[in-house]
Order: structure tokens, then C-alpha cells, then sequence
């Protein structure tokens, strides 16, 4: 007897062990981020995780024991699953799902000798850093565009000047005084490119100080006051009372705020009103600032703070497209938010907040 129990109890602990390891295998399916399926010889789905159901929009229930084709209805997987039978190797692809759209990586691997016939497929979501690669190929292109364009203009001076208008004094004094102006858009853009990079790689310690939101404001206005009547606007401020200070590097919040009343006056016709209000919301200070100008398109609005973006309309205005995308890493490296309301015709409101701690 004792033999046959010690039988039974070893093939209870194997039993129980197996069961233990089911249940490891079972709880890394159903919490790992990337999809996994399983497809047998006859193309059957056999196995696949909750992430797996996720990308292909589809219920558990309804993939296992369908074939390949119905269940994830894809494709390119079909064509992979193929591939990999036939080579008896690892094969890959890069599938666009439609909607929501995402960009899934899947690797697909058969497992012989152990399952023979089976091909394991694993999709991992590059959505995100197909998003950086294509953020990267714009950003070089837009650089391109935006130096091309002075520099082409730059060189036209210079010939004209070359081919003889340097014999005219008059006209000479002009050609240079657009040469001069055509350089010191360049410099603005190197030097804002430089600055968006310290911020994007975090090489600007913040110099944060307790301040009022008042003084911003008030700044802000003594600066930027002049310009504005110089265009025939009238800027204002308003600021609620008993405003609590805010840990912040006065200077770049500055900046920041800076960056979005020269837009209100850049973007609005003379006889305009802009207005900066401070106020405060729930546990934050919020900044708004006001304009009657010629507002943002609907289609705009969401891509106003990417770099270089510019609305048509301000394509013949002269800037970079690069303010209002540094003034939106500042106000982050705050931890605040930064918005837009707009109505084209109407004008606009620039929004940002910066958490009371
Ligand atoms: P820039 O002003 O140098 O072109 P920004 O990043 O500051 O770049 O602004 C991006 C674009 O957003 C502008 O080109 C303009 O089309 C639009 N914009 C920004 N502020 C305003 C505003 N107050 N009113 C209308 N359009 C604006």
C-alpha cells in the first residue's frame, strides 16, 4: 500500500504543480501589454490574451476555435502565418489596424519541434514610436523649410547687389537693411530651436520662487504695452483679488505668458482689444489671455501647439510657428495645462494653469 500512496500523493503534487503552473502561465497572458495567439496547423485559433482581443477589437470567446481569417479578420496575419509555415521560421510584419488606429508589430514564430504545426504570434503596439519617428522626419523637414526660405532670399540680395545695384547707394541701403532683417529672423529661429531643445531635454533647471500672479501679469503688460499701442490695440489686465502666490521660475513663466500676447497682438487688426486676466480656479491659477483678432480655424485648433505649425493665414505673417509649442513646455515643466477657445473672425483665448501647491 504504501508504495501505491506515495504513487498517488507524487502524482497529486505533479498534478497540483501543473496546476500552479497554469496558473502563472494563465495570469502572465491576461496582464501582459503585448497580444499573444496561437494558431494550430489547420489555422485555428487556439489560444488567444486579453491585449491580443484589445488590438483586434474582438471578445475571447469569439476568436477561439475560429480560423485565423475570421477571427482577427487581418490579413496581413493570414499572409504571415503562411509565410512562417512555409519557411519554418521566424517572420514579421507591421499591420495598421483602422480604428482606433495603431500601429501593431507582429512576430510570428512556430514552435515546432514541441507543437508542431502551431505558430505563436506576438503583436506589440508601436503606435507610439511610429508617432516620434514620423514627429522627427517633420521636425527635420520643417528646419529645412524654414532656413531655406531666408537663406534663398539672402542669396538673391547678394547677387542683385553683386550685379551692380552696389553702384547705387539708395537702393544698395535697402537691399542691406532686408539682408539685416532677413538675419535676424534666422537668428530668432536658431535661438528658439536651441531654447526648445534645453527645455525638451530638460537642461534648464527651473528657478522656481514664490511669486504672486500679479506681478506676471503686470510684467507682462509694462513689456509687451508698447507694441500694442504702436499697432493701435488696447491691452489690459485684470487680476481677481487675494490671487495666492505660485512656486514658479518667474522668468519662463514669464516667457511663456510673454509668447502668447504677442500672438494676440501679431493676429490682431488695429482697433482690437487684448486682455490678460489671471483668476483662480481650483487649486490652480489659471491665465487667460484675450484677443478680438482673426481667431483659429476649428481644423487648427488642435495642432496650434506642435512645433511650427502656423495656420494658413498666418503663412505671410512673419514667425517660426515655433512660440506658442515652446510656451506650451514651459507651462509643463510646471506640471500646468495649456489651452485654446476660438472663433474665427471673433478672436481668441490662450488659457494656461499652473497648480497652487
Ligand atoms: P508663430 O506666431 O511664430 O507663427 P506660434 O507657435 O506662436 O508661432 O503660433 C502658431 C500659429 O498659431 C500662428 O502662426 C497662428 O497661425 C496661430 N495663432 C497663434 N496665436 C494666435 C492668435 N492669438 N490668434 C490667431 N491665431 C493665432
Amino acid at each position: 500500500y504504501d508504495s501505491v500512496n506515495e504513487k498517488i500523493s507524487s502524482l497529486l503534487n505533479a498534478q497540483a504543480a501543473l496546476v500552479s503552473d497554469k496558473k502563472v502561465l494563465d495570469s502572465i497572458l491576461n496582464n501582459m501589454n503585448d497580444g499573444i495567439v496561437i494558431a494550430n496547423a489547420d489555422e485555428t485559433i487556439t489560444l488567444i490574451n486579453p491585449s491580443a482581443c484589445r488590438i483586434f477589437g474582438i471578445e475571447q470567446h469569439q476568436a477561439i476555435g475560429r480560423s485565423l481569417a475570421e477571427g482577427l479578420r487581418n490579413y496581413k496575419v493570414n499572409e504571415l502565418y503562411t509565410k512562417s509555415r512555409r519557411s519554418s521560421k521566424q517572420e514579421m510584419v507591421s499591420i495598421e489596424i483602422p480604428s482606433p488606429k495603431a500601429f501593431i508589430q507582429c512576430i510570428a514564430t512556430p514552435l515546432a519541434p514541441e507543437m508542431s504545426g502551431d505558430i505563436l504570434f506576438l503583436m506589440q503596439d508601436i503606435t507610439k514610436i511610429r508617432q516620434l519617428e514620423i514627429i522627427r522626419q517633420d521636425f527635420v523637414s520643417n528646419v529645412s523649410h524654414e532656413l531655406r526660405t531666408p537663406l534663398a532670399s539672402l542669396k538673391l540680395i547678394a547677387e542683385t547687389l553683386l550685379e551692380g545695384a552696389l553702384n547705387e547707394p539708395k537702393v544698395a541701403k535697402s537691399f542691406l537693411e532686408s539682408m539685416d532683417n532677413e538675419i535676424e529672423n534666422l537668428i530668432q529661429l536658431v535661438e528658439e530651436l536651441l531654447e526648445l531643445s534645453r527645455i525638451e531635454s530638460g537642461q534648464v533647471p527651473l528657478e522656481k520662487k514664490w511669486i504672486n500672479p500679479s506681478l506676471l501679469v503686470n510684467h507682462a503688460y509694462e513689456r509687451m504695452v508698447l507694441m500694442a499701442e504702436r499697432k493701435g490695440l488696447k491691452l489690459k489686465t485684470e487680476v481677481q483679488n487675494n490671487m495666492p502666490d505660485i512656486y514658479v521660475d518667474p522668468t519662463r513663466m514669464e516667457q511663456a505668458l510673454i509668447n502668447l500676447v504677442h500672438n494676440a497682438i501679431k493676429f490682431t487688426e488695429p482697433g482690437g482689444k487684448i486682455e490678460i486676466r489671471a483668476e483662480k480656479g481650483e487649486n490652480e491659477v489659471i491665465i487667460h489671455v484675450e484677443d478680438t483678432g482673426i481667431g483659429i480655424p476649428p481644423k487648427d485648433l488642435e495642432r496650434i501647439f506642435e512645433r511650427f505649425y502656423k495656420t494658413d493665414r498666418s503663412r505671410t505673417e512673419d514667425g517660426t510657428g515655433l512660440g506658442l509649442s515652446i510656451s506650451k513646455h514651459l507651462v509643463e515643466a510646471h506640471n500646468g495645462r495649456i489651452w485654446v477657445e476660438s472663433q474665427p473672425g471673433f478672436g481668441s483665448k490662450f488659457s494656461f494653469s499652473i497648480p497652487i501647491k
